[in-house]
Protein backbone atom coordinates (compact mmCIF):
# COMPACT_ATOMS: atom_id res chain seq x y z
CA UNK A 1 0.00 0.00 0.00
CA UNK A 2 1.48 3.30 -0.64
CA UNK A 3 1.72 6.29 1.34
CA UNK A 4 -1.33 8.40 -0.10
CA UNK A 5 -3.04 4.78 -0.17
CA UNK A 6 -3.02 4.48 3.53
CA UNK A 7 -3.68 8.38 4.41
CA UNK A 8 -7.02 7.68 2.36
CA UNK A 9 -7.75 4.61 4.21
CA UNK A 10 -6.80 6.09 7.55
CA UNK A 11 -9.39 9.47 6.61
CA UNK A 12 -11.92 7.08 5.39
CA UNK A 13 -11.75 5.45 8.93
CA UNK A 14 -11.91 8.91 10.55
CA UNK A 15 -15.04 9.69 9.03
CA UNK A 16 -16.77 6.37 9.79
CA UNK A 17 -15.91 6.78 13.30
CA UNK A 18 -17.22 10.49 13.24
CA UNK A 19 -20.45 9.54 11.27
CA UNK A 20 -20.93 6.65 13.78
CA UNK A 21 -20.26 8.97 16.79
CA UNK A 22 -21.65 12.37 16.06
CA UNK A 23 -20.84 13.70 19.42
CA UNK A 24 -17.34 13.76 18.53
CA UNK A 25 -17.46 16.14 15.81
CA UNK A 26 -19.67 18.41 18.21
CA UNK A 27 -17.09 18.13 20.90
CA UNK A 28 -14.13 19.21 18.60
CA UNK A 29 -16.56 22.18 17.58
CA UNK A 30 -16.94 23.13 20.79
CA UNK A 31 -13.87 22.58 22.34
CA UNK A 32 -11.86 23.86 19.66
CA UNK A 33 -13.73 26.32 17.22
CA UNK A 34 -15.77 28.08 19.90
CA UNK A 35 -12.47 29.18 22.02
CA UNK A 36 -10.45 29.70 18.37
CA UNK A 37 -13.47 32.17 17.64
CA UNK A 38 -13.29 34.10 20.92
CA UNK A 39 -9.83 34.18 21.05
CA UNK A 40 -9.98 35.59 17.65
CA UNK A 41 -12.28 37.82 18.01
CA UNK A 42 -11.19 39.07 21.49
CA UNK A 43 -7.48 39.84 20.06
CA UNK A 44 -9.16 42.09 17.17
CA UNK A 45 -11.32 43.74 19.49
CA UNK A 46 -8.04 44.25 22.20
CA UNK A 47 -5.83 45.43 18.73
CA UNK A 48 -8.72 48.03 18.19
CA UNK A 49 -8.86 48.94 21.94
CA UNK A 50 -4.90 49.72 21.62
CA UNK A 51 -4.93 51.76 18.68
CA UNK A 52 -7.53 53.99 19.69
CA UNK A 53 -5.71 54.73 23.01
CA UNK A 54 -2.32 54.88 20.90
CA UNK A 55 -3.86 57.59 18.66
CA UNK A 56 -5.48 59.23 21.69
CA UNK A 57 -1.78 59.88 23.37
CA UNK A 58 -0.51 60.80 20.02
CA UNK A 59 -3.63 63.91 19.92
CA UNK A 60 -2.86 64.60 23.74
CA UNK A 61 1.44 64.69 23.22
CA UNK A 62 0.90 66.54 19.69
CA UNK A 63 -1.67 69.48 21.66
CA UNK A 64 0.92 69.33 24.38
CA UNK A 65 3.93 70.26 22.50
CA UNK A 66 2.11 72.86 20.34
CA UNK A 67 0.86 74.98 23.55
CA UNK A 68 4.52 74.24 24.75
CA UNK A 69 6.63 75.38 21.81
CA UNK A 70 4.53 78.07 21.40
CA UNK A 71 5.62 80.34 24.67
CA UNK A 72 8.91 78.23 24.43
CA UNK A 73 10.18 80.29 21.23
CA UNK A 74 10.03 83.38 23.13
CA UNK A 75 11.49 81.99 26.65
CA UNK A 76 14.55 80.24 24.84
CA UNK A 77 16.76 82.84 26.81
CA UNK A 78 14.68 81.99 30.40
CA UNK A 79 15.17 78.75 31.51
CA UNK A 80 13.79 78.43 35.11
CA UNK A 81 10.42 79.45 33.42
CA UNK A 82 10.40 76.50 30.96
CA UNK A 83 11.88 74.27 33.96
CA UNK A 84 8.59 75.51 35.62
CA UNK A 85 6.09 74.56 32.77
CA UNK A 86 7.82 71.32 32.54
CA UNK A 87 7.41 70.27 36.12
CA UNK A 88 4.02 71.59 35.98
CA UNK A 89 3.39 69.00 32.65
CA UNK A 90 5.07 66.73 34.54
CA UNK A 91 3.24 67.09 37.56
CA UNK A 92 -0.15 66.41 36.10
CA UNK A 93 1.37 63.33 33.64
CA UNK A 94 2.59 60.86 35.24
CA UNK A 95 3.26 58.69 32.22
CA UNK A 96 6.12 61.38 31.08
CA UNK A 97 9.78 60.42 32.60
CA UNK A 98 12.01 63.30 30.59
CA UNK A 99 10.92 66.53 29.68
CA UNK A 100 13.80 68.68 27.87
CA UNK A 101 14.09 71.57 25.66
CA UNK A 102 17.50 71.62 24.00
CA UNK A 103 18.42 74.96 21.79
CA UNK A 104 19.81 74.42 18.27
CA UNK A 105 22.68 76.28 17.43
CA UNK A 106 25.43 75.21 14.74
CA UNK A 107 24.43 72.14 14.75
CA UNK A 108 24.77 71.36 18.07
CA UNK A 109 21.17 70.83 20.47
CA UNK A 110 22.15 71.70 24.00
CA UNK A 111 19.52 71.39 26.82
CA UNK A 112 18.42 74.29 28.62
CA UNK A 113 15.79 73.15 30.51
CA UNK A 114 15.11 69.76 31.79
CA UNK A 115 13.38 67.53 34.47
CA UNK A 116 16.84 66.60 35.37
CA UNK A 117 18.71 69.13 36.51
CA UNK A 118 22.42 68.07 36.20
CA UNK A 119 21.63 67.75 32.25
CA UNK A 120 21.50 71.27 31.89
CA UNK A 121 24.70 72.84 29.52
CA UNK A 122 25.16 69.25 28.35
CA UNK A 123 24.44 68.07 24.12
CA UNK A 124 21.75 66.12 23.75
CA UNK A 125 23.60 63.44 21.66
CA UNK A 126 21.64 60.53 22.65
CA UNK A 127 18.77 62.14 20.56
CA UNK A 128 20.73 64.16 18.25
CA UNK A 129 19.43 61.27 15.28
CA UNK A 130 15.87 61.92 16.18
CA UNK A 131 16.23 66.32 16.58
CA UNK A 132 17.56 65.79 13.12
CA UNK A 133 14.94 63.47 11.74
CA UNK A 134 12.28 66.54 13.54
CA UNK A 135 13.99 69.04 11.80
CA UNK A 136 12.68 68.39 8.44
CA UNK A 137 8.90 68.03 9.54
CA UNK A 138 9.11 71.28 11.60
CA UNK A 139 5.47 71.67 12.02
CA UNK A 140 4.30 68.78 13.75
CA UNK A 141 5.72 66.21 16.57
CA UNK A 142 7.36 63.33 15.49
CA UNK A 143 7.45 60.21 17.68
CA UNK A 144 9.95 57.45 17.75
CA UNK A 145 9.38 53.85 19.39
CA UNK A 146 11.61 52.50 21.81
CA UNK A 147 12.01 50.03 24.34
CA UNK A 148 13.64 50.86 27.70
CA UNK A 149 14.01 47.16 30.05
CA UNK A 150 11.48 45.79 28.54
CA UNK A 151 9.26 48.59 28.68
CA UNK A 152 7.61 50.58 25.42
CA UNK A 153 8.56 54.56 25.64
CA UNK A 154 7.88 56.93 23.26
CA UNK A 155 9.90 59.54 22.17
CA UNK A 156 8.15 62.91 21.26
CA UNK A 157 10.26 65.12 19.34
CA UNK A 158 8.95 68.68 18.26
CA UNK A 159 10.95 71.41 16.66
CA UNK A 160 10.64 74.94 18.14
CA UNK A 161 10.63 77.23 15.12
CA UNK A 162 12.02 80.67 15.06
CA UNK A 163 10.95 83.89 13.56
CA UNK A 164 13.09 82.91 9.92
CA UNK A 165 11.36 79.71 10.30
CA UNK A 166 14.41 77.91 11.07
CA UNK A 167 14.74 75.49 14.16
CA UNK A 168 16.03 77.07 17.35
CA UNK A 169 15.59 74.41 19.40
CA UNK A 170 13.29 71.65 20.25
CA UNK A 171 11.40 69.78 22.72
CA UNK A 172 11.42 66.04 23.56
CA UNK A 173 9.18 64.28 26.30
CA UNK A 174 9.87 60.37 27.20
CA UNK A 175 6.46 58.83 27.68
CA UNK A 176 6.51 55.44 29.02
CA UNK A 177 3.67 52.94 27.87
CA UNK A 178 4.04 50.73 31.14
CA UNK A 179 0.47 52.05 31.87
CA UNK A 180 -1.08 51.42 28.70
CA UNK A 181 0.53 47.92 27.94
CA UNK A 182 -0.51 47.38 31.69
CA UNK A 183 -4.39 47.90 30.77
CA UNK A 184 -4.03 45.62 27.66
CA UNK A 185 -2.10 43.01 29.60
CA UNK A 186 -4.62 43.09 32.58
CA UNK A 187 -7.71 43.00 29.15
CA UNK A 188 -6.30 40.13 27.72
CA UNK A 189 -5.64 38.28 31.54
CA UNK A 190 -9.57 38.75 31.88
CA UNK A 191 -10.32 37.82 28.13
CA UNK A 192 -8.43 34.56 29.27
CA UNK A 193 -10.18 34.10 32.37
CA UNK A 194 -13.17 34.41 30.34
CA UNK A 195 -12.35 31.74 28.09
CA UNK A 196 -11.02 29.55 30.68
CA UNK A 197 -14.88 30.01 32.25
CA UNK A 198 -16.14 28.92 29.19
CA UNK A 199 -14.17 25.96 28.23
CA UNK A 200 -15.17 25.01 31.88
CA UNK A 201 -18.86 25.72 30.87
CA UNK A 202 -18.35 23.60 27.49
CA UNK A 203 -17.10 20.28 28.82
CA UNK A 204 -19.49 21.03 31.78
CA UNK A 205 -22.21 20.72 28.76
CA UNK A 206 -20.33 17.58 27.04
CA UNK A 207 -20.78 15.64 29.96
CA UNK A 208 -24.70 16.35 30.11
CA UNK A 209 -24.63 15.96 26.90
CA UNK A 210 -22.80 12.67 26.72
CA UNK A 211 -25.29 11.60 29.18
CA UNK A 212 -28.10 12.78 26.65
CA UNK A 213 -26.82 10.60 23.91
CA UNK A 214 -26.47 7.52 26.37
CA UNK A 215 -29.96 8.42 26.85
CA UNK A 216 -30.87 8.69 23.39
CA UNK A 217 -29.01 5.30 22.42
CA UNK A 218 -30.82 3.55 25.53
CA UNK A 219 -34.46 5.14 23.95
CA UNK A 220 -33.62 3.82 20.74
CA UNK A 221 -33.17 0.43 22.42
CA UNK A 222 -35.63 0.35 24.50
CA UNK A 223 -38.37 1.51 21.72
CA UNK A 224 -36.72 -1.51 19.50
CA UNK A 225 -37.51 -3.90 22.61
CA UNK A 226 -40.70 -1.89 23.29
CA UNK A 227 -41.51 -2.71 19.33
CA UNK A 228 -40.68 -6.48 20.05
CA UNK A 229 -42.64 -6.93 22.83
CA UNK A 230 -45.54 -5.64 20.71
CA UNK A 231 -44.56 -7.88 17.82
CA UNK A 232 -44.44 -11.16 20.03
CA UNK A 233 -47.54 -10.03 21.72
CA UNK A 234 -50.05 -9.84 18.67
CA UNK A 235 -48.12 -13.10 17.58
CA UNK A 236 -49.03 -14.67 20.82
CA UNK A 237 -52.62 -13.46 20.58
CA UNK A 238 -53.26 -14.26 17.37
CA UNK A 239 -51.75 -17.83 18.06
CA UNK A 240 -53.91 -18.06 21.26
CA UNK A 241 -56.89 -17.75 18.98
CA UNK A 242 -57.03 -21.14 17.14
CA UNK A 243 -56.95 -23.00 20.70
CA UNK A 244 -59.25 -20.71 21.80
CA UNK A 245 -61.86 -21.44 18.88
CA UNK A 246 -61.50 -25.02 19.29
CA UNK A 247 -62.19 -25.33 23.05
CA UNK A 248 -65.27 -22.67 22.86
CA UNK A 249 -66.61 -25.43 19.72
CA UNK A 250 -66.02 -28.24 21.68
CA UNK A 251 -67.34 -26.57 24.91
CA UNK A 252 -70.59 -25.43 22.72
CA UNK A 253 -70.51 -29.10 21.08
CA UNK A 254 -71.06 -30.88 24.49
CA UNK A 255 -73.63 -28.57 25.83
CA UNK A 256 -75.42 -29.61 22.88
CA UNK A 257 -75.73 -33.32 24.57
CA UNK A 258 -79.19 -34.28 25.93
CA UNK A 259 -79.30 -35.40 29.68
CA UNK A 260 -76.00 -33.92 30.71
CA UNK A 261 -76.42 -33.49 34.61
CA UNK A 262 -76.70 -30.18 36.00
CA UNK A 263 -73.35 -30.03 37.45
CA UNK A 264 -72.36 -30.88 33.86
CA UNK A 265 -73.80 -28.34 32.72
CA UNK A 266 -72.65 -25.90 35.03
CA UNK A 267 -68.93 -26.93 34.61
CA UNK A 268 -69.66 -26.49 30.47
CA UNK A 269 -71.08 -23.33 31.28
CA UNK A 270 -68.07 -22.24 33.17
CA UNK A 271 -66.00 -23.20 30.49
CA UNK A 272 -67.80 -20.99 27.82
CA UNK A 273 -67.23 -17.46 29.85
CA UNK A 274 -64.41 -18.00 30.45
CA UNK A 275 -63.47 -19.07 26.60
CA UNK A 276 -65.86 -15.69 26.22
CA UNK A 277 -63.59 -13.28 28.28
CA UNK A 278 -60.16 -14.76 27.31
CA UNK A 279 -61.64 -14.24 23.46
CA UNK A 280 -62.16 -10.51 25.14
CA UNK A 281 -58.97 -9.97 26.34
CA UNK A 282 -57.31 -11.54 23.11
CA UNK A 283 -59.40 -8.83 20.85
CA UNK A 284 -58.24 -6.38 23.10
CA UNK A 285 -54.82 -7.10 22.75
CA UNK A 286 -54.73 -6.85 19.28
CA UNK A 287 -56.66 -3.52 19.16
CA UNK A 288 -53.90 -1.93 21.77
CA UNK A 289 -50.88 -3.43 19.56
CA UNK A 290 -53.10 -2.16 16.08
CA UNK A 291 -53.47 1.28 17.74
CA UNK A 292 -49.96 1.69 18.87
CA UNK A 293 -48.50 0.63 15.37
CA UNK A 294 -51.21 3.07 13.61
CA UNK A 295 -52.13 -0.03 11.85
CA UNK A 296 -55.94 0.34 13.31
CA UNK A 297 -57.61 1.23 9.77
CA UNK A 298 -60.93 2.60 9.84
CA UNK A 299 -63.49 2.26 6.76
CA UNK A 300 -65.62 4.96 7.38
CA UNK A 301 -69.83 5.26 5.83
CA UNK A 302 -72.90 6.69 6.53
CA UNK A 303 -74.31 5.10 9.46
CA UNK A 304 -77.95 5.40 10.37
CA UNK A 305 -76.97 6.05 13.82
CA UNK A 306 -80.48 5.06 15.31
CA UNK A 307 -80.80 1.83 14.04
CA UNK A 308 -77.57 1.14 15.31
CA UNK A 309 -78.11 2.59 18.95
CA UNK A 310 -81.07 0.84 19.52
CA UNK A 311 -79.92 -2.80 18.00
CA UNK A 312 -76.98 -2.63 20.92
CA UNK A 313 -79.41 -1.27 23.83
CA UNK A 314 -81.86 -3.93 23.26
CA UNK A 315 -78.59 -6.50 23.25
CA UNK A 316 -77.89 -5.44 26.49
CA UNK A 317 -81.76 -5.33 28.14
CA UNK A 318 -81.13 -8.95 29.19
CA UNK A 319 -78.03 -8.74 31.12
CA UNK A 320 -79.45 -5.25 32.76
CA UNK A 321 -82.32 -7.37 33.61
CA UNK A 322 -80.60 -10.74 34.74
CA UNK A 323 -78.55 -8.01 37.05
CA UNK A 324 -82.23 -6.17 37.93
CA UNK A 325 -81.20 -3.35 36.48
CA UNK A 326 -83.77 -1.55 33.68
CA UNK A 327 -81.94 -0.22 30.70
CA UNK A 328 -83.77 2.74 29.17
CA UNK A 329 -83.57 4.52 25.33
CA UNK A 330 -84.17 7.54 24.60
CA UNK A 331 -83.23 7.76 20.87
CA UNK A 332 -85.72 10.05 18.75
CA UNK A 333 -86.86 8.88 15.46
CA UNK A 334 -85.17 11.92 13.57
CA UNK A 335 -81.55 11.67 13.83
CA UNK A 336 -78.81 12.53 11.65
CA UNK A 337 -76.47 10.00 9.48
CA UNK A 338 -72.88 10.04 11.17
CA UNK A 339 -70.06 9.21 8.86
CA UNK A 340 -67.93 6.84 10.66
CA UNK A 341 -66.23 2.61 10.71
CA UNK A 342 -69.35 0.51 11.73
CA UNK A 343 -67.54 -2.06 13.45
CA UNK A 344 -65.38 0.34 15.43
CA UNK A 345 -68.86 3.06 16.39
CA UNK A 346 -70.20 -0.80 17.48
CA UNK A 347 -67.44 -1.53 19.54
CA UNK A 348 -67.05 1.80 21.35
CA UNK A 349 -70.93 1.58 22.31
CA UNK A 350 -70.84 -1.94 23.52
CA UNK A 351 -68.10 -0.74 25.25
CA UNK A 352 -69.68 2.06 27.11
CA UNK A 353 -72.99 0.65 27.65
CA UNK A 354 -71.30 -2.99 28.74
CA UNK A 355 -69.42 -1.28 31.09
CA UNK A 356 -72.93 0.96 32.61
CA UNK A 357 -74.50 -2.16 33.07
CA UNK A 358 -71.11 -3.78 34.50
CA UNK A 359 -70.48 -0.87 36.97
CA UNK A 360 -74.16 -0.73 38.44
CA UNK A 361 -75.53 -2.46 41.09
CA UNK A 362 -79.04 -0.92 41.50
CA UNK A 363 -80.99 1.22 39.41
CA UNK A 364 -80.91 1.64 35.72
CA UNK A 365 -78.78 2.33 32.76
CA UNK A 366 -79.99 4.70 30.33
CA UNK A 367 -78.87 5.40 26.83
CA UNK A 368 -79.91 8.74 25.19
CA UNK A 369 -78.56 10.41 21.79
CA UNK A 370 -79.47 13.82 20.26
CA UNK A 371 -77.91 16.53 17.38
CA UNK A 372 -75.62 19.13 19.12
CA UNK A 373 -73.75 21.34 16.42
CA UNK A 374 -71.86 18.89 13.69
CA UNK A 375 -72.19 15.99 16.06
CA UNK A 376 -74.45 13.18 17.02
CA UNK A 377 -74.51 12.96 21.35
CA UNK A 378 -74.65 9.69 23.02
CA UNK A 379 -74.99 9.99 26.86
CA UNK A 380 -75.17 6.74 28.42
CA UNK A 381 -76.09 7.14 31.91
CA UNK A 382 -75.72 5.45 34.76
CA UNK A 383 -76.68 5.20 39.02
CA UNK A 384 -74.13 3.12 39.70
CA UNK A 385 -70.50 3.01 41.70
CA UNK A 386 -69.65 5.85 40.07
CA UNK A 387 -65.86 7.35 39.29
CA UNK A 388 -64.04 9.70 41.86
CA UNK A 389 -62.70 12.97 40.15
CA UNK A 390 -59.54 11.71 41.52
CA UNK A 391 -59.95 8.81 39.34
CA UNK A 392 -61.89 10.52 36.00
CA UNK A 393 -58.61 11.68 35.25
CA UNK A 394 -56.82 8.68 34.72
CA UNK A 395 -59.80 6.71 33.01
CA UNK A 396 -58.23 6.51 29.78
CA UNK A 397 -55.00 5.34 29.93
CA UNK A 398 -53.96 2.38 29.48
CA UNK A 399 -54.71 -1.07 31.84
CA UNK A 400 -56.30 1.94 34.51
CA UNK A 401 -58.61 0.10 36.45
CA UNK A 402 -60.17 1.88 39.65
CA UNK A 403 -59.65 -0.11 42.69
CA UNK A 404 -62.11 -0.22 45.47
CA UNK A 405 -64.12 -2.59 47.16
CA UNK A 406 -67.27 -2.08 44.81
CA UNK A 407 -64.71 -2.96 41.95
CA UNK A 408 -62.54 -5.44 43.04
CA UNK A 409 -65.07 -8.81 42.08
CA UNK A 410 -65.55 -7.18 39.29
CA UNK A 411 -63.37 -8.68 36.19
CA UNK A 412 -62.01 -6.41 33.54
CA UNK A 413 -58.33 -5.24 32.11
CA UNK A 414 -58.40 -1.59 32.12
CA UNK A 415 -57.87 -1.85 28.13
CA UNK A 416 -61.93 -0.74 27.24
CA UNK A 417 -61.62 2.50 27.58
CA UNK A 418 -58.17 3.51 26.39
CA UNK A 419 -59.16 1.74 23.06
CA UNK A 420 -62.55 3.24 22.93
CA UNK A 421 -60.44 6.67 23.73
CA UNK A 422 -58.23 6.49 20.90
CA UNK A 423 -60.87 4.76 18.22
CA UNK A 424 -62.98 7.89 19.02
CA UNK A 425 -60.13 10.16 18.58
CA UNK A 426 -59.27 8.35 14.70
CA UNK A 427 -62.87 9.40 14.21
CA UNK A 428 -62.87 12.69 14.87
CA UNK A 429 -65.25 12.21 17.84
CA UNK A 430 -64.92 13.20 21.40
CA UNK A 431 -65.46 11.18 24.55
CA UNK A 432 -65.58 12.72 28.26
CA UNK A 433 -66.77 11.55 31.81
CA UNK A 434 -68.82 13.01 34.58
CA UNK A 435 -69.45 10.91 37.48
CA UNK A 436 -70.26 11.25 41.09
CA UNK A 437 -68.62 8.71 43.60
CA UNK A 438 -71.44 6.55 44.52
CA UNK A 439 -74.31 8.00 42.99
CA UNK A 440 -73.48 7.10 39.02
CA UNK A 441 -71.71 7.97 36.26
CA UNK A 442 -72.29 9.83 32.75
CA UNK A 443 -70.32 8.97 29.44
CA UNK A 444 -70.87 11.12 26.81
CA UNK A 445 -69.24 10.74 22.99
CA UNK A 446 -69.85 12.89 19.92
CA UNK A 447 -69.67 11.27 16.73
CA UNK A 448 -69.01 13.66 13.40
CA UNK A 449 -72.45 13.95 11.07
CA UNK A 450 -72.11 13.19 7.43
CA UNK A 451 -71.77 16.89 5.90
CA UNK A 452 -74.83 16.52 4.05
CA UNK A 453 -76.47 16.06 7.44
CA UNK A 454 -75.68 18.75 9.58
CA UNK A 455 -78.68 20.35 10.81
CA UNK A 456 -81.42 18.69 8.88
P1 LIG B 1 -62.36 -2.66 32.59
O1 LIG B 1 -63.82 -2.45 32.65
O2 LIG B 1 -61.95 -3.83 31.77
O3 LIG B 1 -61.71 -2.63 33.92
P2 LIG B 1 -62.25 -0.14 31.18
O4 LIG B 1 -61.08 0.49 30.49
O5 LIG B 1 -63.45 -0.36 30.36
O6 LIG B 1 -61.67 -1.46 31.82
O7 LIG B 1 -62.60 0.78 32.38
C1 LIG B 1 -61.60 1.26 33.23
C2 LIG B 1 -62.13 1.49 34.63
O8 LIG B 1 -63.06 2.57 34.63
C3 LIG B 1 -62.88 0.33 35.18
O9 LIG B 1 -62.03 -0.58 35.81
C4 LIG B 1 -63.83 0.97 36.16
O10 LIG B 1 -63.22 1.12 37.41
C5 LIG B 1 -64.05 2.35 35.60
N1 LIG B 1 -65.37 2.48 34.91
C6 LIG B 1 -65.62 2.41 33.59
N2 LIG B 1 -66.92 2.61 33.33
C7 LIG B 1 -67.51 2.85 34.52
C8 LIG B 1 -68.86 3.15 34.93
N3 LIG B 1 -69.88 3.26 34.04
N4 LIG B 1 -69.08 3.33 36.24
C9 LIG B 1 -68.10 3.24 37.14
N5 LIG B 1 -66.82 2.96 36.84
C10 LIG B 1 -66.53 2.76 35.53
Amino acid sequence: MSFFEKLAEKIRRWIIFAKENPQILYTIFLLVVIPIAFLVSGNNFLQAALKNQERAEKERIGTMHDVFVEFAKDRMNDPSFLRARIDSIAKQNNSIEQFRVVSYDNGRETIIASLKDNEIGQEDIENKEYYQSTALHLGSSLIFKESVGGVRHWKAVRAIVGDNNNPIGFIMSDISMANVDALSARNIRNAYYILGVIILLILFLLVRNARIVDYTVLYRKLEEVDKMKDDFVSMAAHELRTPLTVISGYADLLNGIQNLSEKDRENISRIQVSAKDLGELITDILDVARIQQGKMSLSPERIDAKVLLSSIADSFVEPARAKGLALRTDIPAQLPEVNADMKRMRQVLVNIIGNSVKYTKTGEVLVRAYEEGNSLVVRVSDTGIGISAENQKQLFQKFYRVKSKETEDIRGTGLGLWITGQIIQNMGGKISVESISGKGTDFIISFPVCKDQVGK
